[in-house]
Formats: structure tokens, C-alpha cells, sequence
């Protein structure tokens, strides 16, 4: 029987550690053969090739390293032979480089990030169950159009919107807005939602100055002024509710704007748009008063989501213009 082809690209995390019995600290240690060893019924599903990238913990993935990623899965999807690629991931910013992926790889074949909360010394580690369900979604011919996703306990989320939750529980992925787009159980592959357009962009690189400002009650605007300073390409702000910031920064926030310096706003709570409601005609902080500013409103991405969009646009030589609009109908 002739089985799908996939490529399956490693990096380093809990789906790859063990834990080092002298020190007891967990490590990234196993290679790719190691994890596919632990797929017994693998030859059931796909003739798999397996490629080993950087083994860094996720906290160390650069986005110059997401890019490659999102490059490398390109070059091997524009293979005839190749069905879906998989890449193996930490769980802590996987959602970054899944997102990268999802704006750039120009393929309807799909991209599938795997990871796992417990490693491989632990008893039940979910990684190789995770990885073939990985396998499964990247072989199904539904998951053709769907962009980059996430496969892990037994859920398919689209790169769109998931994002980790809790620090250490293995159902630590959701996604707010909508939910999953399908799961992958003993039954087989299903899915049940979609993942939304995907505009693609054509980053030649990513490696803007893009900072993440979180905003709390009482700021004023040294924070901002030090950035301004500092000569960033763009800022992303992480207010409250539908998209506020305590009024005392926004003469920073429109002294970046004069700059021509794109400012792009997220909020702090999980789930809902940004819309903008308050607002005073001044300097209320309210997100009425941030749109007149100039303030372009990133509705439903995270604010790492938002920066690597950000990064990503910038990389493409987009304009402060046409970075305003992308985030307006992103
Ligand atoms: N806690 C992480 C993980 O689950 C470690 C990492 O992101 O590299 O893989």
C-alpha cells in the first residue's frame, strides 16, 4: 500500500525532554528517531522524513528561528510528494511560531505544531500520542486550506487563535474566539470549524524592534517615552477591557504616531473585540480616544500575536497605511 508522505521537522521542549536524574532539571534530549520510535504504528499512517531543527526550548525560539521554520515547511509543502508537514515545539510560545506560519507558508497543504505538557520521564507523557495525531491531521485530506495548526490533546486549533493557558495542565490549549476547529480521537480525524481568511504576507525578515508595553492603572508615560527614544519600528500595547490605557499616556502614544511609528493595541482579557467605546474628545485613555490618536486596534489577537503580525508586515516593507488597515480587517 502506497502511504502519504510527511515531513517532520524537531525543535527543542517538554515533547523532546527528559528529566536528567543527577540534577533533576528537564533538558531537550531526544532526536527525532527517538520520537518517532515512541509512534509504534507509525508505518500504519505515513512514510515519515524526519528533518532535526534548532533544539531550543521554546522561551529561546527568535522569531529569525520561527521564520526558517515557516520557510523550510514552505520548501518542503512545494514538494509534489510531500502531504502535510509536522513540526515538533515547545508549548510556551508555539503559538507565535504556529501564527508566522499561518501568515506566510503559501500552501493549502497543512503546517501541524505539535507539543506536550508532560516529557518523556514522566509517567504518561502525552508527546507521542500528540505527535500521531499530528501525523493523522497532517495526512487527512481535510485539513487541505486550513493553514497552520495546533494538534494536542486529542484538539485541533486553528494558529489563528490558540493560545496556552494554563502553566502546566496537558489541556492547557484553547481558543477563545470560537474554539477548536476539530479533534483528532481513537474515532479518527473530524473537524467542525473553520480558520478564517488568511491573508499571506511576505516577510523577507522579521527582525524589527517591536516591543510588548502591558499597561497597568497609574502608568504614566516613561515607559513609552524610553521606546520612543529608543527608536522602535512599532509598539504593541496590551490594554484593558475593549481596548483602553490610563489616560496619562496618551501624549506618548500620540507622539509615536507623529513619528509615523505604527501603535497597535490588544487587551489583557481573553476573549471578545477590541471596540472603540470611551472616549472624552481628550485625553481619556478610553479607546475612542485612541482610534482618533491614530491607534490601530488589533480585534482578537493576543498581544504576541499581534507583535509577530507586526513583524511580520514590517518585514514585508508594508507602510504604516497599509499596517493600519491590515490590522484593521485582520
Ligand atoms: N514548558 C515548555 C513545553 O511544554 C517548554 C518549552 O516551551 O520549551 O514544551
Amino acid at each position: 500500500m502506497s502511504l502519504p508522505r510527511v515531513v517532520v521537522m524537531t525543535t527543542g521542549g517538554t515533547i523532546a525532554s527528559i528529566k536528567d536524574p543527577q540534577t533533576g532539571a528537564v533538558r531537550t534530549a531526544a532526536t527525532p528517531e527517538d520520537l518517532l520510535a515512541l509512534v509504534p504504528d507509525i508505518d500504519e499512517i505515513a512514510r515519515v522524513e524526519a528533518r532535526p531543527k534548532e533544539a531550543v526550548n521554546s522561551w529561546n525560539m527568535t522569531p529569525l528561528m520561527m521564520l526558517n521554520l515557516a520557510h523550510a515547511a514552505h520548501r518542503e509543502l512545494s514538494r509534489a510528494d510531500i502531504q502535510g508537514v509536522v513540526i515538533t515545539h515547545g508549548t510556551d510560545t508555539v503559538e507565535e511560531t504556529a501564527y508566522l506560519a499561518h501568515l506566510t507558508v503559501d500552501s493549502d497543504k497543512p503546517v501541524v505544531f505539535v507539543a506536550a505538557m508532560r516529557n518523556l520521564s514522566e509517567s504518561g507523557p502525552d508527546g507521542p500520542r500528540n505527535l500521531r495525531d499530528a501525523i493523522r491531521v497532517a495526512v487527512d485530506g481535510r485539513s487541505m486550506d486550513l493553514g497552520a495548526m495546533l494538534v494536542v490533546n486529542e484538539t485541533i486549533h486553528s494558529a489563528r487563535y490558540v493560545t496556552k493557558t494554563h502553566t502546566v495542565n496537558p489541556s492547557t490549549f484553547a481558543s477563545p474566539h470560537g474554539g477548536p476547529i476539530g479533534e483528532v480521537t481513537a474515532i479518527g480525524v473530524d473537524y467542525f470549524g473553520e480558520s478564517g481568511e488568511r491573508p499571506i504576507l511576505t516577510p523577507t525578515n522579521v527582525d524589527g524592534n517591536v516591543p510588548i508595553i502591558k499597561t497597568f492603572t497609574g502608568m504614566d508615560g516613561s515607559i513609552l517615552r524610553y521606546f520612543r527614544e529608543s527608536s522602535v519600528d512599532g509598539i504593541v500595547i496590551e490594554g484593558s477591557g475593549a481596548g483602553n490605557v490610563p489616560g496619562d499616556i496618551l501624549p506618548e502614544i500620540s507622539a509615536l504616531v507623529e513619528l509615523g511609528i505604527p501603535v497597535i493595541l490588544t487587551t489583557r482579557c481573553i476573549g471578545g473585540p477590541l471596540a472603540p467605546i470611551y472616549g472624552t474628545g481628550g485625553a481619556s485613555g478610553g479607546g475612542h480616544d485612541l482610534v482618533e490618536a491614530g491607534v490601530s486596534l488589533a480585534s482578537r489577537l493576543t498581544a504576541q500575536k499581534a507583535r509577530i503580525a507586526l513583524l511580520a508586515l514590517l518585514g514585508a516593507g508594508h507602510s504604516t497605511e497599509a499596517i493600519r488597515t491590515w490590522f484593521s480587517v485582520a
